[in-house]
Protein backbone atom coordinates (compact mmCIF):
# COMPACT_ATOMS: atom_id res chain seq x y z
CA UNK A 1 0.00 0.00 0.00
CA UNK A 2 1.75 3.18 -0.84
CA UNK A 3 -0.15 6.80 1.02
CA UNK A 4 0.45 9.53 -1.68
CA UNK A 5 -1.28 12.19 0.55
CA UNK A 6 1.39 14.50 -0.15
CA UNK A 7 2.83 13.85 -3.64
CA UNK A 8 -0.74 12.66 -5.76
CA UNK A 9 -0.53 16.22 -7.89
CA UNK A 10 3.54 15.59 -8.34
CA UNK A 11 2.39 12.34 -9.53
CA UNK A 12 -0.34 12.76 -11.64
CA UNK A 13 1.84 15.87 -13.06
CA UNK A 14 4.77 13.31 -13.62
CA UNK A 15 6.77 15.07 -11.64
CA UNK A 16 6.93 12.37 -9.36
CA UNK A 17 6.97 8.62 -9.64
CA UNK A 18 4.18 6.91 -9.50
CA UNK A 19 3.27 3.64 -7.63
CA UNK A 20 0.67 2.89 -9.60
CA UNK A 21 1.50 -0.99 -11.24
CA UNK A 22 3.71 -1.56 -7.43
CA UNK A 23 1.27 -0.94 -4.95
CA UNK A 24 -2.13 -2.76 -4.75
CA UNK A 25 -3.73 -0.21 -2.83
CA UNK A 26 -3.46 3.56 -2.94
CA UNK A 27 -4.79 6.33 -0.61
CA UNK A 28 -4.68 9.96 -1.12
CA UNK A 29 -5.91 13.25 -0.09
CA UNK A 30 -7.56 15.50 -2.59
CA UNK A 31 -6.43 18.74 -1.12
CA UNK A 32 -2.67 18.67 -0.99
CA UNK A 33 -0.78 19.29 -4.07
CA UNK A 34 -3.53 17.93 -6.18
CA UNK A 35 -5.28 20.91 -5.34
CA UNK A 36 -8.33 19.98 -5.23
CA UNK A 37 -11.16 20.29 -2.07
CA UNK A 38 -10.95 18.18 0.74
CA UNK A 39 -11.33 14.94 0.52
CA UNK A 40 -9.77 11.31 0.14
CA UNK A 41 -9.59 8.71 -2.55
CA UNK A 42 -8.42 5.22 -2.88
CA UNK A 43 -7.65 3.52 -5.58
CA UNK A 44 -7.00 0.03 -5.70
CA UNK A 45 -6.46 -3.67 -8.47
CA UNK A 46 -9.71 -5.70 -8.78
CA UNK A 47 -8.62 -7.46 -5.93
CA UNK A 48 -9.23 -5.79 -3.25
CA UNK A 49 -12.00 -3.76 -4.91
CA UNK A 50 -15.03 -5.68 -3.11
CA UNK A 51 -13.51 -5.26 0.42
CA UNK A 52 -12.65 -1.50 -0.26
CA UNK A 53 -16.06 -0.09 -0.88
CA UNK A 54 -17.97 -2.25 2.07
CA UNK A 55 -15.43 -0.89 4.41
CA UNK A 56 -16.17 2.83 2.96
CA UNK A 57 -19.70 2.27 3.07
CA UNK A 58 -21.50 0.94 4.76
CA UNK A 59 -18.62 0.87 6.97
CA UNK A 60 -16.97 4.45 7.63
CA UNK A 61 -18.71 6.47 5.27
CA UNK A 62 -22.38 8.51 5.26
CA UNK A 63 -24.19 10.68 3.22
CA UNK A 64 -21.99 11.81 0.33
CA UNK A 65 -20.69 15.07 -0.32
CA UNK A 66 -21.76 15.99 -3.45
CA UNK A 67 -20.26 19.80 -4.00
CA UNK A 68 -16.93 18.58 -3.00
CA UNK A 69 -17.19 15.28 -5.30
CA UNK A 70 -18.07 17.52 -8.16
CA UNK A 71 -14.97 19.74 -7.22
CA UNK A 72 -12.62 16.69 -6.90
CA UNK A 73 -13.72 16.10 -10.34
CA UNK A 74 -12.80 19.38 -11.52
CA UNK A 75 -9.41 19.68 -9.67
CA UNK A 76 -8.68 15.64 -11.47
CA UNK A 77 -9.62 17.17 -14.75
CA UNK A 78 -7.39 20.15 -14.36
CA UNK A 79 -4.91 17.36 -13.32
CA UNK A 80 -4.56 15.99 -16.75
CA UNK A 81 -3.75 19.35 -18.11
CA UNK A 82 -0.47 21.01 -19.80
CA UNK A 83 -0.97 23.57 -17.52
CA UNK A 84 -0.74 20.83 -14.37
CA UNK A 85 2.35 19.56 -15.75
CA UNK A 86 3.96 22.25 -15.63
CA UNK A 87 2.84 23.47 -12.09
CA UNK A 88 3.85 19.99 -11.05
CA UNK A 89 7.59 20.67 -12.38
CA UNK A 90 8.03 23.70 -10.72
CA UNK A 91 7.01 23.05 -7.57
CA UNK A 92 9.85 20.90 -7.74
CA UNK A 93 12.17 23.13 -9.45
CA UNK A 94 11.31 26.09 -6.74
CA UNK A 95 11.74 23.85 -3.96
CA UNK A 96 15.18 22.70 -5.60
CA UNK A 97 15.97 26.53 -5.80
CA UNK A 98 14.61 27.41 -2.13
CA UNK A 99 16.94 24.46 -0.40
CA UNK A 100 20.00 25.29 -2.31
CA UNK A 101 19.15 29.01 -0.99
CA UNK A 102 18.80 27.63 2.62
CA UNK A 103 21.82 25.65 2.38
CA UNK A 104 24.29 28.41 1.07
CA UNK A 105 23.35 30.37 4.04
CA UNK A 106 24.47 27.41 6.17
CA UNK A 107 21.30 25.70 7.14
CA UNK A 108 20.85 21.69 8.12
CA UNK A 109 18.09 20.03 5.52
CA UNK A 110 16.33 16.96 6.46
CA UNK A 111 17.56 14.43 3.17
CA UNK A 112 20.23 17.32 2.15
CA UNK A 113 17.85 19.28 -0.40
CA UNK A 114 14.59 18.67 -1.70
CA UNK A 115 13.15 16.63 -4.86
CA UNK A 116 9.69 16.77 -4.10
CA UNK A 117 7.33 20.03 -2.46
CA UNK A 118 8.65 19.96 0.73
CA UNK A 119 11.72 21.27 2.76
CA UNK A 120 11.98 19.88 6.05
CA UNK A 121 14.82 22.38 8.27
CA UNK A 122 16.94 20.72 10.82
CA UNK A 123 17.65 23.56 13.55
CA UNK A 124 18.81 21.30 16.12
CA UNK A 125 22.56 22.49 15.13
CA UNK A 126 21.36 26.25 15.93
CA UNK A 127 20.12 27.95 18.80
CA UNK A 128 16.76 28.62 17.95
CA UNK A 129 14.36 25.65 18.67
CA UNK A 130 11.99 25.26 15.44
CA UNK A 131 8.35 26.68 16.97
CA UNK A 132 10.56 30.05 17.92
CA UNK A 133 11.50 30.06 14.17
CA UNK A 134 7.95 29.53 12.44
CA UNK A 135 6.78 32.27 15.23
CA UNK A 136 9.30 34.59 13.98
CA UNK A 137 8.59 33.75 10.11
CA UNK A 138 4.77 34.02 10.79
CA UNK A 139 5.47 37.82 11.92
CA UNK A 140 7.30 38.48 8.74
CA UNK A 141 4.63 36.96 6.95
CA UNK A 142 5.84 34.09 6.09
CA UNK A 143 4.04 31.13 6.94
CA UNK A 144 5.79 28.02 7.93
CA UNK A 145 5.20 25.26 10.62
CA UNK A 146 7.14 23.98 13.32
CA UNK A 147 7.46 19.94 12.69
CA UNK A 148 9.72 17.10 14.15
CA UNK A 149 13.10 16.00 12.54
CA UNK A 150 14.26 12.50 12.38
CA UNK A 151 15.23 11.27 16.22
CA UNK A 152 14.55 14.84 17.39
CA UNK A 153 15.99 14.99 20.63
CA UNK A 154 12.72 17.50 21.33
CA UNK A 155 9.37 17.30 22.26
CA UNK A 156 6.54 16.80 19.04
CA UNK A 157 5.37 20.20 20.26
CA UNK A 158 8.50 21.72 20.70
CA UNK A 159 10.24 20.09 17.85
CA UNK A 160 13.73 21.31 16.41
CA UNK A 161 12.62 21.55 12.58
CA UNK A 162 10.74 23.99 10.21
CA UNK A 163 9.03 22.62 7.49
CA UNK A 164 8.29 24.86 3.94
CA UNK A 165 6.19 23.76 1.24
CA UNK A 166 6.68 25.44 -2.11
CA UNK A 167 2.89 24.44 -3.78
CA UNK A 168 0.70 27.30 -2.76
CA UNK A 169 3.46 30.07 -3.73
CA UNK A 170 3.76 28.22 -7.12
CA UNK A 171 0.14 28.98 -7.69
CA UNK A 172 0.87 32.24 -7.37
CA UNK A 173 3.43 32.39 -10.03
CA UNK A 174 6.43 33.06 -8.30
CA UNK A 175 9.88 31.33 -9.91
CA UNK A 176 13.44 30.86 -8.73
CA UNK A 177 14.26 34.38 -8.28
CA UNK A 178 11.46 35.02 -5.80
CA UNK A 179 12.62 31.49 -4.45
CA UNK A 180 16.05 33.25 -3.37
CA UNK A 181 14.49 36.30 -2.31
CA UNK A 182 12.30 34.38 -0.02
CA UNK A 183 14.84 32.18 1.01
CA UNK A 184 17.09 34.72 2.16
CA UNK A 185 14.12 36.31 4.08
CA UNK A 186 14.02 33.61 5.84
CA UNK A 187 17.40 32.62 6.81
CA UNK A 188 17.89 36.82 7.88
CA UNK A 189 14.38 36.12 10.19
CA UNK A 190 15.54 32.75 11.50
CA UNK A 191 19.03 34.07 12.22
CA UNK A 192 17.68 37.41 14.42
CA UNK A 193 14.28 35.96 16.00
CA UNK A 194 14.12 38.62 18.60
CA UNK A 195 15.10 41.42 15.73
CA UNK A 196 11.71 43.24 15.75
CA UNK A 197 12.82 45.85 13.29
CA UNK A 198 14.45 43.84 10.86
CA UNK A 199 10.68 41.57 11.16
CA UNK A 200 8.63 44.97 10.35
CA UNK A 201 11.08 45.68 7.13
CA UNK A 202 10.89 42.06 5.84
CA UNK A 203 7.33 41.52 6.43
CA UNK A 204 6.69 44.57 4.36
CA UNK A 205 8.94 43.19 1.68
CA UNK A 206 6.85 39.56 1.67
CA UNK A 207 3.63 41.75 1.92
CA UNK A 208 5.24 43.69 -1.29
CA UNK A 209 6.21 40.26 -3.15
CA UNK A 210 2.61 38.93 -2.26
CA UNK A 211 0.75 41.61 -4.21
CA UNK A 212 2.93 40.95 -7.19
CA UNK A 213 2.05 37.17 -7.59
CA UNK A 214 -1.87 37.75 -6.22
CA UNK A 215 -3.65 34.51 -5.31
CA UNK A 216 -5.45 32.96 -8.28
CA UNK A 217 -8.91 34.38 -7.86
CA UNK A 218 -8.41 36.21 -4.70
CA UNK A 219 -8.41 40.04 -5.36
CA UNK A 220 -5.57 42.34 -4.40
CA UNK A 221 -6.99 45.64 -2.28
C1 LIG B 1 -2.49 14.77 4.92
C2 LIG B 1 -2.30 13.33 5.01
C3 LIG B 1 -3.39 12.49 5.23
C4 LIG B 1 -4.81 13.00 5.45
O1 LIG B 1 -4.91 14.06 6.33
P1 LIG B 1 -6.08 15.14 6.35
O2 LIG B 1 -6.21 15.46 7.80
O3 LIG B 1 -7.29 14.56 5.78
O4 LIG B 1 -5.59 16.32 5.57
C5 LIG B 1 -3.16 11.12 5.25
N1 LIG B 1 -1.93 10.62 5.08
C6 LIG B 1 -0.85 11.41 4.87
C7 LIG B 1 0.50 10.78 4.67
C8 LIG B 1 -1.00 12.78 4.83
O5 LIG B 1 0.06 13.57 4.60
Amino acid sequence: MADIAHISGLVAGGAHPSPVGHAEVISSTTHKTLRGPRGGMILCNDEHKKAIDRAVFPGLQGGPHNGTTAGIAIAAKLAMTDEFKAYARAIVDNSRVLAETLLSRGFDLVTGGSDNHLILIDLSGKDVPGKVAAQALDRAGIVANYNSVPFDTRKPFDPSGVRLGTPAITSRGMGADEMKRLGNWMADVVEDVENDSLINRIAGEVKELCDQFPAPGVPVH
